[in-house]
């Protein structure tokens, strides 16, 4: 391909691909039926994933989505509601999915950019019990929030809703997608986040660069119920080690290196002007832009952008974008937005 510069595409972390290394770990996983509990490889990057968390038990799913959907029907019932930010994934980008499939309502708070306010949502409770509200079984938080631009959501707030929620006999579900990049942006250890949710779910195909795979974390008793949820949903999966084995690749290769995707945002919002304060992780929003616009002209120089809205696009950084790649993409972007 001499003369034709490689695409940089900075849509999203879930673009990457598997690295030769990730797919020789792959061809050479251990493998079993997994639906009759005989696949080692996804025995052992359960039992890992939930030892990370400080959980019980985990449970592989094939999509952050089932996991999510999963772990929110393990802590409210149909005719229960989930209470959550209006930018959440778990109601913006899956499909309906708790009121489709499982009969949960959600209702929504509008915060500040995806940041978690625990009063806010503790103000919206609504209790058990009573003869015609709609009971508030769980909230569900997200971190890092992925429409609030890759923000880390403050540990106060998790600490001060997990303390409430004990007292309320309300559950906590933690949509933890890239919990990976708050834990290294913060500094704070997976553990003690996962401390602070009944159930989460954590994504490997992001950031952690493998082609699929997620995994549920709660109690024993929690993901034993969700393992009979994953096989009615048709998630109930065989010789799936080749998948889990990428997994594990990505908690010994591709966490440790999560840190690199934050320095290029952060090098990436100085160039096109972006506060870098406001870049927690690996996102950078350019708000107030004619997205098409600067999408469609970036795409025609090899840069390709996602459009969150009519007036707000966002690049992301990731395993497959390196220095050279970011900056060629700043050299693009500065020049279209005229920075
Ligand atoms: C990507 C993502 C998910 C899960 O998405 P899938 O495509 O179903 O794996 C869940 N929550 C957040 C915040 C995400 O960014």
């Amino acid at each position: 391909m001499t003369g034709v510069a490689e695409l940089v595409d900075l849509r999203s972390d879930t673009v990457t691909r598997p690295t030769e290394d990730m797919r020789r770990a792959m061809a050479d996983a251990e493998v079993g039926d997994d639906v009759y509990g005989e696949d080692r490889t996804v025995r052992a990057l359960e039992e890992r994933v939930a030892a990370m968390f400080g959980h019980e038990a985990a449970l592989f799913v094939p999509s952050g989505t089932m996991g999510n959907q999963i772990g929110m029907r393990l802590v409210c019932e149909p005719g229960q509601e989930i209470l959550c930010d209006a930018d959440a994934h778990v109601v913006t980008y899956e499909m309906g999915a708790a009121a489709a499939i499982f009969g949960i309502s959600t209702r929504t708070v509008v915060s500040a950019g995806g940041r978690l306010d625990a009063a806010q949502l503790i103000d919206q409770v609504r209790p058990r019990g009573d003869w015609h509200l709609t009971a508030t079984a769980a909230i569900a938080v997200e971190n890092t929030h992925n429409r609030g631009g890759g923000l880390v959501q403050p540990l106060e707030e998790l600490q001060a809703l997990w303390d409430w929620s004990r007292g309320a006999g309300v559950a906590v579900h933690l949509d933890g997608a890239r919990i990976w990049n708050a834990s290294v942006a913060s500094g704070i250890d997976l553990a003690t986040y996962g401390r602070l949710a009944d159930t989460a779910s954590v994504c490997f195909s992001k950031g952690l660069g493998t082609p699929v795979g997620s995994v549920l974390v709660g109690s024993a008793d929690r993901i034993a119920a969700g393992r009979l949820w994953r096989k009615r949903l048709g998630g109930g999966m065989r010789q799936v080690g080749v998948l889990a084995a990428a997994c594990t690749y990505a908690l010994d290769h591709h966490l440790p290196r999560l840190g690199e995707d934050h320095e290029l945002a952060r090098l990436l919002a100085k160039r096109l002007g972006v506060d870098p304060a406001g870049v927690h992780t690996n996102m950078v929003v350019l708000d107030g832009v004619a997205a098409p616009l600067i999408a469609e002209a970036a795409k025609a120089q090899g840069v390709l952008v996602s459009q969150v809205s009519a007036s707000r696009v966002r690049l992301v950084t990731h395993l497959d974008v390196d220095r050279a790649a970011v900056e060629r993409a700043a050299d693009v972007l500065a020049e279209l937005l005229d920075r």
